[in-house]
């Protein structure tokens, strides 16, 4: 019998890495060098204005059919995500330097080369339209290596589901085809953030960063950093301070592609096992989610 199991075992295992082999690898689509658009959609995050009301994460939950994330706070209870997770989309948090301080919204960046679509061997993350980084539910296997790879730590995962989904902000993009943008932008009181075109929010960022020199870090957070991303921060003090990461010019995939190699090549045994669970994984999912549709 527990040889049975064995053979069975590896008969599975050594199936699902053919099968993995056959799926996965090959065509990492951020190996291929892009440079940022200025026709690309993105936002324009501006510390310097937000005052924390959180306005933008109530609407933006609202408009993409997540539920809200609820704490208790001297007696009372209020809609409070701390960070981002499977139901929040876009958070607010606090900063706070050796003067000031003050609040900075948080979501997926939209990167110009981004990391979390170069590992996924599915490409059920990859750069979509308008340069938004779109996610396809019907694609992904749940390996979660996106989580792994993303340098602002954004891919959440509904471990609460029965068929679990990677969960980040898509710009709205389900909203174009009523003609409305992103709601974050749309509803924010301060203009702190604002939704637009990549190449007409950097110049907007520019006037701003000229009219108020003594208020802004000369820098545009996004610009460069990383390659390039297509949502923008403007900000009083050292971006490190809010929490931004230092990635320098250099896009983020280069990192994560050469480790994805480095485990890969020549090691049979990770690809097999990644496999199995993939395959495993998936199937459960796309059970689950039939069951659930009955
Ligand atoms: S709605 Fe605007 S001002 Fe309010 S927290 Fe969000 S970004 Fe800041
Ligand atoms: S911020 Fe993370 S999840 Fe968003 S595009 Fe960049 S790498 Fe992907
Ligand atoms: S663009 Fe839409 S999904 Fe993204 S943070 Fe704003 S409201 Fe949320």
């Amino acid at each position: 019998m527990a040889e049975m199991t064995r053979r069975t075992a590896l008969r599975t295992l050594g199936a699902a890495g053919a099968a993995c082999a056959a799926l996965a690898p090959g065509e990492a689509e951020a190996r291929v060098a892009r440079q940022p658009d200025p026709e690309d959609h993105g936002l324009l995050v501006d510390v310097v204005r937000c005052i924390g009301c959180r306005a933008c994460v109530t609407r933006c939950k609202e408009a993409n059919g997540k539920p809200p994330d609820v704490r208790t706070v001297a007696g009372a209870a209020y809609d409070a995500p701390v960070d981002l997770n499977a139901t929040t989309l876009t958070v607010i948090k606090r900063w706070a330097g050796e003067r000031e301080a003050g609040f900075v919204k948080a979501q997926c960046m939209h990167c110009v080369h981004p990391a979390c679509a170069s590992v996924c061997m599915m490409k059920a993350l990859h750069k979509g339209e308008h340069g938004i980084v779109e996610y396809d539910v019907s694609k992904c296997v749940g390996c979660r290596y996106c989580q792994i790879a993303c340098p602002f730590n954004v891919p959440k995962f509904e471990w609460a589901s029965v068929a679990p989904r990677i969960v980040k902000c898509e710009l709205c993009r389900h909203r174009a085809k009523d003609g409305k943008g992103p709601a974050c932008a749309e509803v924010c009181p301060r203009d702190a953030v604002t939704a637009g075109k990549r190449g007409a929010l950097l110049a907007e960022a520019r006037r701003r960063i000229a009219e108020r020199p003594r208020a802004y870090e000369r820098e545009v957070y996004g610009e460069t950093d990383g390659g390039g991303t297509n949502v923008l921060y403007l900000a009083p003090v050292d971006f490190a301070v809010l929490g931004l990461p230092e990635l320098g010019r250099d896009p983020a995939p280069a990192l994560s592609e050469v480790i994805q190699g480095g485990i890969y090549q020549g090691f049979a045994a990770p690809l097999v096992l990644l496999g199995a669970l993939s395959i495993v994984t998936w199937k459960n999912a796309r059970a689950a989610r039939k069951e659930e549709e009955r």
